[in-house]
């Protein structure tokens, strides 16, 4: 990649980092997001002069007006990456100009400072160069990267903030749902909704988030890991899991997900690449609303055979059951991860990781 001069870092090493043994340490069991790098991408975005000053810094306190947008008004959003350590130890991103694209269209939807792709791509590669230590061997985990933007203008007037901080961390991630739990349960949520037409379901914006956190308390007062959201309007058809989306397989080998067209579904990367993977492999893939009735009808009946979400953070995670106010129901056995979700989950981590042959482009090396 060439180096347009606003996008030459200015690099800040930490000196007082943690030693190679300490790291050796936290990165044989890192948990999810708790063990932190030892640098931060920092870029600065002022109205007229546009985006400036882009700097690595060591990873530290933000500085920030109490009167910030980000505070009262949530004009914030993020992204969600991770880089794979390959068997040759090469690092590698997993089409991270995808996550790159869809940073500006979160931007555009919350009223934010256009982000050149160029220049998200360059400070999460710069961190990640810097940070490399950082990423875990393969069979611990990854490195989950969280790029972010955040308005920073003192203003308590209402407006789009003309100040903004485009900041990127990361972290030495292991599993995101430990692996002695075994499938996840999920609560069907019937009072709060994540998105509705014309919202903002389809940018990456942490109010989204925020929003989600009740339903996901009372999921967790039921006994559930997880939260099912149903769309706005008749409480009815699958949307998805919050942070997550959903898949199902039928018993004629069918793959269905809720269509992206309602507008109120995030558009997940993992989505994509897995209906591309299940295309490539002969599976008839179907983008159709799916109605919570026919999910309880479907399994009970038996047709109905695995059901699994999918996004970075958890890559593929296998369901097995499914609560609500009408009663809890099973997926295949509730107890194994189904032979479809266990081979797409397979195909995606082999081409995450490098060990297998990359068709669609999909990997990028990093440095
Ligand atoms: C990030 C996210 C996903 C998953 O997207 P990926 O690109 O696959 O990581 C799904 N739903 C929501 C609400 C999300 O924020």
């Amino acid at each position: 990649m060439t180096t347009a001069p606003d996008t030459a870092f200015t690099i800040t090493r930490k000196t007082d980092g943690i030693s190679a043994a300490e790291r050796a340490h936290v990165l044989a069991n890192p948990g999810f997001g708790r063990a932190f790098t030892d640098h931060m991408a920092v870029v600065t975005y002022t109205e007229g002069r546009g985006w400036h000053s882009p700097e690595i810094l060591p990873r530290q306190p933000l500085l920030l007006d109490p009167a910030a947008s980000v505070l009262h008004y949530a004009q914030e959003i993020f992204e969600g990456m991770k880089a794979y350590r390959a068997p040759d130890g090469r690092i590698l991103l997993f089409r991270p100009e995808a996550n790159a694209r869809r940073f500006r269209k979160s931007a555009e939807r919350m009223a934010m400072a256009d982000l050149p792709e160029d220049l998200f791509l360059e400070a999460v590669t710069q961190l990640v160069s810097i940070d490399s230590d950082w990423v875990p061997a393969p069979d611990v985990g990854t490195l989950y990267i969280r790029p972010f933007m955040i308005a920073t203008e003192a203003a308590l007037g209402v407006k789009p903030a003309a100040e903004f901080k485009f900041i990127v961390i990361a972290c030495a991630a292991g599993d995101y749902f430990s692996a002695d739990s075994g499938l996840v349960s999920v609560w069907v949520e019937e009072n709060s909704v994540r998105a509705s037409r014309g919202g903002t379901g389809t940018a990456k914006c942490g109010g989204n988030y925020a929003a989600s956190l009740n339903a996901q308390m009372e999921g967790k007062a039921h006994g559930c890991h997880q939260v099912l959201f149903l769309d706005a309007l008749e409480r009815r058809w699958l949307e998805e899991m919050g942070g997550m989306n959903v898949m199902m397989v039928f018993e004629d080998g069918t793959l269905l997900t809720p269509p992206l067209a309602s507008g109120t579904i995030l558009h997940g990367i993992t989505r994509d690449s897995l209906l591309t993977l299940a295309r490539d492999r002969g599976l008839t893939v179907r983008e159709e609303p799916y109605a919570i009735d026919q999910l309880y009808a479907d399994a009970t009946a038996g047709r109905l055979k695995e059901v699994f979400a999918c996004g970075t953070a958890a890559v593929v995670t296998p369901i097995g059951a499914f609560k609500s106010t009408r009663g809890e129901c099973t997926i295949g056995d509730g107890k194994t991860a189904g032979p479809i979700t266990s081979s797409l989950r397979q195909t995606l981590c082999d081409l995450q990781f490098g060990r297998t042959a990359d068709p669609h482009d999909w990997v990028k090396v990093v440095g």
